[in-house]
């Protein structure tokens, strides 16, 4: 279907032991057959599928390289199409000068994400799949590889599926319902197409539930550590650094050094900005002033408000509460190896860790408060989370045209009109997994691949 044949280096450039480069399409193995000379004589044309062979790259007399060239037959390869992997010594320069002959004998040097385009086109992954390709390459944490993993062996493609199934089983339900209504069919009646849209709704909500908490697994969660000096900020930070502390952006601009360190508490990353006041020791509220005290909290998905047991609280401490949100805050009454002479009362509705960073104390209950609110302990093993923002949007689409439907049941609109909101849902799950979707959203979501994938 693609008469282009395309090719590109597989792998990083960079001294590696091996390096591969693809090809793909119509004529990959009669291209490959003009640069790769098997040692046994045998041309590549003549193998099957999954066969290998080991040989030479040459050009003209010259050998480039020895190699192993692997042939995939379509519709059994990657893409759907022909397809051969020739694995050499991985040099840039090596892998450069092979593909510059590949080129010369045909092929065209692939677009960003062209391969799993080909992909998706073929019939051989979802959209879905093929986004998770993206988070399996890049993942930087254990939970965002697992997630991606997830949905790469197609839990999310299957949700939708089931979801799809119900759907199209309640729009031909309605269909029959508003083409006979007068037939007594079992099962043909309101009430039923209420419980079958009201599952169908229940499974979005549910997969829609899950994104932020998939999101701070995936990006991590912008925190904010505040509290007057002396309470044991760094202390603090350095109880969650542990091995892991890195300092990981500089914003170009700004005089300050340190501008965001990343710390990793259970599975979650937390991005913690602005950590030059902390280092500083000045992180008071009087002295970077209240408006700013109160942007940074507010701007932060997650502050660690930490508070010395030590003494009571003082007026400073009093205001820095008042800036602080029930939601998004933890409170850390810290130093509770020494006397406690704290009145909580003046926490009601916070979350609390009672901690001695000094000794490390008070860890594990601060991963589980984390855990809670940012979502993240909510997700099970079976949970299908949403890669990105574009399948959120496809599951929100659904969801509305879903509670429209039901919307129209109960006011008894004609079952026309209701069948009218399902199509509109389906449609919306139908553009998630790319059984129906325009060229120019393929196009979008494939750009975003590097050139190889
Ligand atoms: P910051 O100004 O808020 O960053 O506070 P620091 O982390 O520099 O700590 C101030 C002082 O409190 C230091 O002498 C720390 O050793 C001490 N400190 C911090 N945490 C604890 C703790 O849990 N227990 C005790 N006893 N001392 C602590």
């Amino acid at each position: 279907m693609n008469n282009r044949t395309i090719t590109a280096i597989a792998t990083p450039l960079g001294d590696g032991a091996l390096g591969v480069i693809r090809i793909s399409g119509d004529k990959a193995i009669e291209i490959a057959d003009k640069v790769f000379f098997p040692f046994s004589k045998k041309e590549l044309c003549d193998f099957e599928g999954y066969q290998a062979a080991y040989g030479e790259v040459k050009e003209n007399d010259t050998v480039l390289d020895d190699a192993v060239a692997l042939v995939f037959r379509a519709p059994h390869s990657f893409t759907g199409e022909d397809t051969v992997e020739i694995s050499l010594h991985g040099g840039s320069l090596m892998l450069k000068s092979v593909l510059r002959l590949i080129l010369k004998n045909g092929a065209f040097l692939a677009e960003a994400g062209e391969f799993t385009k080909r992909a998706f086109l073929n019939g051989k992954t979802d959209l879905t799949k093929a986004e998770s390709i993206m988070g399996l390459i890049s993942a930087k944490s254990n939970a965002e590889l697992k997630l991606s993993r997830a949905a790469h062996t197609g839990r999310t493609f299957k949700k939708i599926a089931k979801i799809e199934s119900d759907l199209i089983s309640a729009d031909a339900s309605i269909a029959a319902f508003s083409d006979y209504p007068d037939e007594d069919i079992e099962g043909l009646n309101a009430e039923n197409f209420s419980k079958m849209l009201s599952n169908a709704k229940q499974e979005l909500r549910e997969m829609l539930s899950t994104f932020d908490a998939g999101k701070v697994l995936r990006e991590g969660i912008d925190t904010v550590i505040v509290g007057k000096p002396n309470v044991g900020k760094s202390t603090l930070m350095n109880m969650l650094s542990g091995t892991e502390r890195s300092i990981v952006t500089e914003i170009a601009g700004t005089t300050r050094d340190v501008i965001e360190e990343t710390v990793t508490i259970g599975e979650i990353t937390l991005r913690l900005a602005d950590t030059a006041g902390i280092h500083k020791t000045d992180d008071t509220v009087e002295s970077i002033g209240v408006e700013r005290a109160k942007q940074r909290i507010d701007t932060a998905q997650l502050c660690l408000a930490v508070f010395d047991c030590t003494s009571q609280l003082d007026e400073e401490d009093l205001n820095l509460l008042k800036l602080l949100n029930r939601e998004n805050t933890i409170i850390i009454i810290n130093k509770t190896d020494l006397e406690n002479k704290i009145d909580y009362s003046a926490f009601e509705g916070f979350r609390i860790v009672e901690a001695s960073a000094k000794n490390s104390v008070g860890y594990k209950e601060l991963e589980k408060q984390i855990t809670e609110i940012s979502g993240t302990a909510n997700l099970s093993a079976e949970s299908v989370v949403l890669m990105n923002e574009r399948q959120r949007d496809c599951a929100i689409r659904a969801l509305d045209g879903v509670e429209e439907a039901l919307n129209a049941l109960n006011i008894g609109l004609t079952m026309d009109a209701v069948g009218v909101c399902v199509d509109d849902a389906l449609s919306a799950l139908f553009e998630m997994t790319g059984k129906r979707v325009t060229n120019a959203v393929t196009d979008e979501i494939f750009r975003k691949f590097c050139v190889g994938k």
